[in-house]
């Protein structure tokens, strides 16, 4: 098969097993906050490949780093460690409160390991009775059965079997609901600062002081999915850091490795132990090429100007949105910190999110959606005012569209 053969939207319904209803028009080009489909048409994209993208597509310093890297040494396995891996540890663990660094391949991974992680800990700690992890209603940590388990969206986890025990939810922002669950039982809270697939929904600041009070008091283990809050997505390296609150257990992905798959755990020293030699692994988990893009990232990431340049981002992007709903009265509210921003329908328009983002892209500007009632905004963190201008000019007249129809 000739590896030019053209492809079409169609062949992926012959070829792929069918849990994704990807876009009728492929992608096969971008550059910073562009992209470009096999007809030659460009879209300003808002989606940033779901907060990953968080330098645009194809930036310089990833792909030189990637193409330096990719010269000398790709791929190890964990028998060896490799400079890239202890270099991007090295700056992490600085810029953070932790203090060790385990490598995965994705966000789930990560969860999966910080889950793991945090039940050996209060096993071996406490005992066999500390096993209970607490997490909240429409939370999101990834599809393998364990995170997906944690995860506070049943419709994910429902349907395939008996699902890993010891799990509970409660409701975001409701404290008085945890504080009558959370016991000397209980291992571990997991939340994320802000959920995004959930809904793009921010905690009240003194429901996560609670949350951090009560896993004190109870001697549990807070754990902050940053995945898709991390990595200057907020405005800060990590959610956390504005939140007040300094979690014991911290996961990253996504922005991460900017495009290029990489997790990433942190910890303190003495949680980090009880992942002893041979507990747990990953055959690519810190592999040279990944932790080498990531390193790049971060070195533009983990600056003032990109950082407050997040902040900057996030005004431009309010303002213009609330001047759309001016004209056209469809959202209730806009929402969320930083890159990470949610568009909430109004009564007129529930249930109707995708409308929007399907009407973008016939008016070239990509958006996500988190559920139904919700179009999420996770564009790069250095995209430009131009860019964003246009992409809002695009995204009003999809507007447009949905309000006439
Ligand atoms: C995307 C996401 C995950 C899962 O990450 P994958 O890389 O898809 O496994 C986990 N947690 C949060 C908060 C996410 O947004």
């Amino acid at each position: 098969m000739a590896d030019n053969m053209t492809v079409n939207r169609e062949m992926f319904n012959d070829v792929m097993v069918p849990n994704y209803n990807p876009a009728s028009m492929i992608p096969v080009k971008g550059e910073g906050a562009r992209v470009w489909d096999q007809d030659g048409r460009e879209y300003v994209d808002f989606a940033g490949g779901i907060a990953v993208n968080c330098l645009g597509h194809c930036h310089p310093a990833m792909v030189s780093a990637l193409q330096e890297q990719s010269q000398k040494l790709w791929h190890l396995s964990n028998v060896f460690t490799n400079g890239p891996a202890i270099r991007l540890a090295k700056k992490l663990t600085e810029a953070t409160f932790a203090d060790r660094v385990y490598y995965a391949n994705s966000g789930a991974e990560a969860n999966e390991a910080a889950l793991k992680l945090a039940r050996r800990w209060a096993i071996e700690k406490h005992g066999e009775h500390k096993q209970k992890i607490i997490a909240f209603t429409k939370g999101f940590h990834g599809r393998t059965f364990f995170t997906v388990t944690v995860g506070g969206q049943p419709a994910y986890s429902d349907g395939f079997g008996p699902k890993p025990g010891g799990v509970d939810h409660v409701d975001y922002n409701n404290i008085d609901a945890l504080k009558a669950l959370i016991s000397d039982d209980t291992c571990a809270v997991m939340m994320e600062p802000l959920q995004g697939e959930g809904g793009v929904v921010s905690p009240d600041v003194e429901f996560v002081k609670a949350v951090r009070e009560l896993c004190d008091q109870n001697n549990a283990l807070l754990i902050f999915d940053e995945v898709q809050t991390g990595f200057g997505r907020t405005g800060s390296l990590y959610a956390y850091e504005q939140l007040g609150v300094t979690p014991d257990i911290l996961t990253s992905a996504k922005a991460l490795g900017g495009g290029f798959p990489i997790g990433a755990m942190l910890t303190t020293t003495e949680i980090a132990e009880h992942l002893k030699p041979g507990t747990h692994g990953s055959t690519y988990g810190g592999n040279p090429l990944a932790c080498a893009v990531s390193e790049a990232v971060f070195d533009i990431v983990n600056t003032k100007e990109t950082l407050d340049g997040v902040k900057q981002r996030e005004q431009w992007f309010k303002e213009q949105l609330a001047a759309i709903n001016e004209k056209y009265n469809v959202f209730s509210e806009i929402r969320g910190q930083g890159l990470l921003l949610g568009a909430a329908m109004n009564k007129e328009y529930e249930g109707r999110a995708r409308d929007f983002l399907l009407a973008g892209q016939e008016h070239g500007v990509m958006v996500l959606i988190a559920g139904a009632n919700v179009v999420r905004f996770t564009p790069s963190l250095v995209i430009s005012e131009e860019d964003v201008k246009e992409g809002l000019q695009r995204f009003e007249k999809a507007v447009a569209q949905v309000v006439g129809q």
